[in-house]
Order: structure tokens, then C-alpha cells, then sequence
């Protein structure tokens, strides 16, 4: 399942490895052993990690045959420790709930959303406010209302959070959908007064956990893979360092309580970004490199104009798939041809090339030439051509524009299989280096919070039925 590529080569800079040898002469565990602990404090971003098991893509903490596994927020509630999410992607989406539930699709964000008020997850902040809208859900259940009715103090609004009582559990929801790029946060005003960064959420989350004896925080900087997928460079580095900046928060609070565990960590990289040499020489790539300053819209930001959308989409319900299916079978082949016909002419529907080019460069500083706003004008129209299928997409020939301009490029619009680091510090950070299984993370956490618990291990097995398109809904990311 997705997360940040870059947000695993953030910290390995000169301030985390000096923290991170420091931490390995000062807090061996043989010198400190686990039981003593007073408090432990675990604070990471990891994803499918939250059962310590191999599953198939796309479904959460179930295994093969469909059984539920226990995952790490379960068996750390029975051991009495306080739970948080936080997250810039909506607060249902795979990352936090890998740490929270078990369904058989990443889709079912709905049953995600209830899955945390029954296990009584302590701290939920980040989007997806309607997976809890009762108008929305197809079981009508309002869930608002059933999260306050529990005891929570339910939040929209950033000013609500900085004064947020810490002795009630937390549901903050900031956006009806993922929280916006920060890109677009960062240059729009009115964004900015609505939807709190990664950072503040994060101190926010700590000042709620800091006087717990025991707490787990998982802090997901979750649009990163989203840039990624849209091969939208700016989009994944302004991404990339609102991460960076919930980093040093933590970093700060490990300082002032040693006793904290922080890793940080990603299941997978996304896009293989590259950032090319260029020119003649390769001082070419460096002021090529210094263009991403002068972008100020993602690409779903400039989609909008781009395919003539509206500026605010209808709102979206669940949808009952039995009922949709059966919809579908009673059209007449008559009705099927005509939906098809005006499918084509409203994806025909696009910027003309000269529009294109100011649009563009409106958003990016970048002034492309005509003939490749043509190029470009096909994929809008769902109509363009790629050598290698996985980049055939409206994004990936923005992406490839752009690289021009800023010599980064992409190889998919898929997740890539790179290595990806994994990085701690504070009291056993040492499990915590070199080449590691992503599932041992689980294992780790555990055995430092003293729970003898592993869920079964199976061989491994073929991903069946849906590909890789289908489990993740990449193409939601390039809308706003
Ligand atoms: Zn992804």
C-alpha cells in the first residue's frame, strides 16, 4: 500500500545520524533493559506493519483466507497504551488504517471510520470527513455525532485543536477528502486558516499524549506517494518537507523525553522520481533544480482548468456496488452507446493549446512550447499515446513536461520497489538499522512494549483478482 518514496530519504542528514549514534551509545538496551521503562513512548510512521504479516495488496490485517489478524492498536489497547493517527491523507486510507482495523478492502473506508470508534482509537486527526457524514454512508449511521456521543471531542476547524481538552479522546477531520497538497495549503490564504499542517497536527497530537504513561503515535505524511502517482515533483517535495517539519517536532519532544521511541520508516517508494543531470554541463541541473520556486499549483489544482471542470465537484456518496452493477446491466445497448458517445465529448472537452501554455505557466512559471501543449492536449483528452503503458496517463505527460523545466522525472505512475530506509532513535533504536523485513517492525514494537504476541505467518501467496490500478484509486489524486 502507498506511501512516501522521499519521506524515507528525508533524515538521513548529518542532524538524525548524529542523533541516531548517540542514541546507540547512550540507550543500549542491555544497559537499559525494556522492563524498566517507566514510560514508552512509540512514535513512527510505518504502514503494513501493523500486523507483522504478509498480506495480499490492498487488503488490511486479514490474511489469505479472509481471517482477521490482531492488529498493533488492538493488542496495545488490551496492554492499556493510548493510540493516535495523524495523517495529511484522509484518516481512513491504508496507512493509519494498517495501524487500526482489518477489512478485506483498503476501499471500505466507511467500515474503516466505525472500526475506530469500536476499538476506541484516542486520537484521529487528518481528512476523510465523509466517511462519517450520515449522508454520505450508506448505513445512514452518523457517525459525528456517535464519536461525540462516546466522549470525543470532535474538531474541523484548526483553532478548535490548539485549545482541544487533553483529557477526552480526539477526533479532528479537516477536510471532506485528503487534505490538500501542501503546495496548494501554502499558497492559498483561505487554505491555510482552514486545514493545519502535518507539523502543528503533530504537536498538537503530543500535547494531547504527553502526559500518558504509555502512548503509540503514528504520524503519516500521507500525500507524498499521492505527488508521487501524479508525477507531480513539487507536489511530493513541498509534501516531503511539511514531513520533514513534523520530524523535527518530534525530534524536539524526544529531546525533552528521552524515553521516546521515534522510527521513521515507509512501506514502499512510489513513481521513481529521479532528479536527472542536464544540459551540456551539469550546472544545467542546478538552476534547472532552483524552477521548482517558482511553482505555486499542483497538478490537481491546475486540472481544474485544464479539462474545464468545475471549480467545486458535486459531493459523492457511497455507492452500493450490487445495485450499481444491476443499474448498469438494465441499460439498453441503445442507452450504453449514447453515455458512451458523451463520455467522449466531455473528455474531449479540454484547453485549447494556447490556453494549455498559459495555464501552465500560470501555475508553474514554466512557458512550454506549442508543440508539445498539442502532445499534451491528447492525454487531457484521455486520447494520448505512451511506449510504456504505466505512464499513459494525463498526469504523467504533465509530469514529463515539467521535467524541461525542473529535470525530474519519473519511470511509472506506479509504486516502484526500491529499498526504503528505516531510521530511529531513543531507547531501542538499534533493531532499527541496517537491512530489516518490514514485517519485523511489528515484532520490534512489540517485544519493546513487552507483549509476547505474533499473528501466524503464511508462505506467500499470489495477489489474485484485482491489479494493481484497482487497489489503489490512483486517479482520485489528481483531483482536489
Ligand atoms: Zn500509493
Amino acid at each position: 500500500m502507498c506511501r512516501s518514496s522521499l519521506a524515507n530519504r528525508s533524515r538521513t542528514g548529518d542532524e538524525l545520524d548524529e542523533s541516531l549514534q548517540s542514541s546507540r551509545r547512550e540507550n543500549r538496551l542491555d544497559e537499559h533493559p525494556v522492563a524498566q521503562f517507566d514510560r514508552h513512548r512509540f512514535l513512527g510512521r510505518v504502514f503494513r506493519l501493523g500486523s507483522g504479516a504478509r498480506i495480499i495488496n490492498g487488503v488490511v490485517n486479514q490474511n489469505g483466507e479472509g481471517k482477521p489478524l490482531k492488529h498493533i492498536f488492538e493488542i496495545l489497547a488490551n496492554e492499556r497504551w493510548t493510540r493516535g493517527l495523524v495523517t495529511t491523507a484522509e484518516i481512513t486510507h491504508a496507512t493509519p488504517a494498517g495501524f487500526a482495523s482489518s477489512v478485506s478492502s483498503r476501499d471500505k473506508a466507511p467500515e474503516i471510520a466505525s472500526q475506530y470508534l469500536k476499538g476506541k482509537v484516542d486520537l484521529l486527526l487528518g481528512g476523510g470527513a465523509k466517511y462519517f457524514d450520515k449522508a454520505y454512508r450508506l448505513d445512514k449511521r452518523d457517525l459525528l455525532r456517535e464519536f461525540r456521543d462516546a466522549g470525543y471531542a470532535v474538531m474541523e476547524k484548526p483553532a478548535e485543536l490548539a485549545v482541544a481538552p487533553t483529557n477526552k479522546r480526539w477526533l479532528g477531520l479537516f477536510s471532506r477528502s485528503h487534505l490538500p497538497f501542501t503546495l496548494d495549503h501554502v499558497h492559498d490564504p483561505k487554505l491555510l486558516s482552514n486545514v493545519p499542517t502535518l507539523a502543528t497536527m503533530t504537536a498538537a497530537a503530543l500535547r494531547r499524549l504527553e502526559n500518558e504513561s504509555h502512548f503509540i503515535l503514528q504520524v503519516e505524511g500521507g500525500r507524498i506517494d499521492h505527488g508521487c502517482h501524479n508525477n507531480d515533483a513539487a507536489a511530493a517535495l513541498y509534501d516531503q518537507i511539511a514531513f520533514d517539519e513534523a520530524i523535527d517536532v518530534c525530534l524536539e519532544y524526544q529531546k525533552r523525553d528521552p524515553e521516546t521511541l521515534i522510527v521513521i520508516t515507509t512501506d514502499h517508494a512510489t513513481g521513481g522520481l529521479a532528479l536527472n543531470g542536464s544540459g551540456d554541463s551539469y550546472g544545467q541541473s542546478i538552476w534547472q533544480f532552483r524552477n521548482l520556486q517558482d511553482i505555486k499549483q499542483s497538478f490537481a489544482v491546475m486540472a481544474r482548468p485544464l479539462k474545464r471542470l468545475p471549480a467545486v465537484d458535486e459531493p459523492d456518496f457511497e455507492k452500493d456496488d450490487a445495485a450499481e452493477k444491476n443499474k448498469e446491466d438494465a441499460k439498453s445497448a441503445a442507452q450504453k452507446e449514447r453515455e458512451k458517445v458523451e463520455k467522449k465529448i466531455k473528455e474531449e472537452n479540454v484547453a485549447t493549446p494556447t490556453e494549455i501554455i498559459q495555464i501552465v505557466e500560470a501555475g508553474t512559471g514554466y512557458k512550454m512550447p506549442y508543440r508539445k501543449a498539442e502532445l499534451l492536449r491528447q492525454s487531457l483528452m484521455n486520447a494520448g499515446e505512451s511506449i510504456f503503458d504505466t505512464r499513459k496517463s494525463d498526469t504523467a505527460a504533465l509530469g514529463d513536461v515539467l521535467a524541461n523545466y525542473l529535470a525530474i522525472s519519473f519511470t511509472s505512475t506506479a509504486h516502484t520497489a526500491d529499498h526504503v530506509p528505516v531510521v530511529a532513535i531513543g531507547p531501542g533504536a538499534e533493531r532499527f538499522g541496517g537491512y530489516i523485513q518490514n514485517t519485523d517492525i511489528f515484532g520490534h514494537y512489540l517485544d519493546l512494549a513487552g507483549v509476547d504476541f505474533r499473528n501466524p505467518q503464511e508462505p506467500l501467496i499470489e495477489a489474485r483478482g484485482r491489479d494493481a490500478g484497482a487497489v489503489e484509486d490512483i486517479a482520485r489524486y489528481s483531483q482536489v
